[in-house]
């Protein structure tokens, strides 16, 4: 006779749904207040490689509000004040982040990994924080118009999360919103990114950020011991790049970036290469009875200016401030869900736009371009006048409405 397969039942206060930036922060926060919290991740470990590097300086000044920001900076990583872009062979300095307002006056490089590592570790501590691992949330529970739960799948069988609260914090390819049926403006991007990783070696160029030549970008992030690369592509081009060959991206590669030579062979396969389609957009409505998005499942970022992983945490952040002390009580008042929408759309917006205005005016006339290349000429007058530099500086450092613990 076949036995029922029954799932077994958790019951909490609240579920967050993905265990990145957005999840982990959120659910170390609510923890802290005292609200009992479950966050399911879907994947056994954080250590997966396409995943974003900067710690901002806001994101910086959170941990000092929390009195973690000696033991974060304890992690290996490093510290970039400036970001500069080599454009047609000429370096441009387009933001200074030394004139900031903030504890830390830099952005630090950490591999995402050790971040969402150093966030499960000290939320772990807490008995009201519970991480499920290897837990991939695969429906809502919906009862009499409201979300009340998530079913699960796990390696042990099926799970069902019951919670005065679902939020769901699990990327660009959220399962959970596309399950609840909220609607999404797309907003589209035009290239796409190849990830790929290359030796670095003693007398490299330290803190190199973009290099930009006719037809093609590449941003370069320091992990200490090799280049994590970022190959910028027009949007669908991978297969036209695939069918030049291996040899043929190779000579791209040495031609942004000329000490590369004799290091892109360590590229051996297309295997060795990551292929991250860029999506922007965002939802109308973050939230319905019982449920809430936020980071990249409300509104998925572009990775110009490299702001996603900051507005994630940012939305964690208002989310906790917010319904944290009203979930202490039990299920939150749909106009009381909405109000982190309200607080967070506009700075997402702001970020969203300029993010596209960069993507139009300069990201893809640079790749559509087959002559030498030369700086607009808003990037000429940044590297210029070292004041301005002060402003891409805070927009990509601070952002929009900055959030702090309460
Ligand atoms: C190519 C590229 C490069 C980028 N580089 C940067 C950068 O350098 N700096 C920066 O700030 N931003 C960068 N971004 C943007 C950044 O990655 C995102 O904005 C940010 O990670 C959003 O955080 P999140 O927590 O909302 O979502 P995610 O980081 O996507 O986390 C979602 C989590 O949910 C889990 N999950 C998904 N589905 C389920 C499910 N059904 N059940 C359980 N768990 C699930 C996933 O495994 C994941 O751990 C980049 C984006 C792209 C595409």
């Amino acid at each position: 006779m076949d036995v029922p397969n029954v799932p077994e039942t958790v019951q909490t206060r609240c579920c967050i749904v993905g265990g990145g930036p957005a999840g982990m922060m959120l659910g170390f926060l609510l923890a802290r207040q005292g609200v009992d919290v479950v966050v399911l991740e879907k994947h056994s470990d954080f250590l997966r490689d396409f995943r974003g590097d900067t710690i901002h300086p806001s994101t910086l000044e959170l941990m000092h509000e929390l009195g973690l920001l000696d033991a974060f900076l304890a992690r290996p990583h490093q510290e970039t004040r400036t970001v500069s872009l080599v454009i047609g062979g000429e370096t441009l300095m387009l933001g200074d982040f030394t004139h900031l307002p903030t504890t830390c006056k830099f952005i630090a490089f950490m591999p995402q990994w050790d971040f969402l590592d150093f966030l499960a570790d000290h939320a772990r501590a807490n008995p009201h924080f519970h991480l499920r691992m290897q837990a991939e949330a695969t429906d809502v529970i919906a009862e009499a118009g409201r979300v009340v739960g998530v079913r699960v799948s796990t390696p042990q069988g099926l799970l069902e999360v019951r919670a005065d609260l679902v939020v769901a914090a699990d990327g660009r390819r959220s399962t959970i919103r596309e399950r609840s049926g909220l609607e999404v403006m797309n907003i589209g991007a035009p290239m796409d990114v190849l990830w790929m990783r290359l030796p670095k070696l003693p007398g490299d160029p330290s803190q190199l950020l973009g290099r930009i030549e006719a037809g093609h970008m590449l941003v370069m992030i320091d992990r200490g011991d090799y280049w994590q690369c970022a190959y910028l592509i027009a949007k669908g081009s991978f297969e036209a790049l695939k069918a030049q060959g291996l040899p043929a991206l190779r000579a791209k590669l040495v031609d942004l970036a000329p000490f590369l030579s004799g290091r892109v062979e360590e590229l051996r396969t297309w295997e060795d290469i990551k292929l991250l389609t860029v999506e922007v957009d965002r939802l109308k409505t973050w939230s319905k009875p019982g449920l809430l998005c936020i980071g990249d499942a409300a509104h998925a970022m572009s990775p110009v200016g490299g702001v996603g992983i900051n507005l994630a945490v940012q939305d964690a952040v208002a989310t906790s401030n917010i319904l944290g002390p009203l979930l202490k009580d039990g299920p939150v008042d749909p106009k009381q869900l909405a109000l982190v929408q309200q607080r967070r759309e506009w700075p997402t917006e702001m970020t969203q736009r300029l993010q596209v205005l960069l993507q139009n005016r300069m990201i893809t006339p640079l790749l559509k371009s087959k002559g030498p290349v030369s700086a607009p000429w808003f990037v000429r007058l940044l590297a210029r006048w070292p004041y301005f530099r002060r402003l891409p500086a805070r927009v990509i450092g601070i952002g929009f409405r900055p959030e702090h613990i309460r």
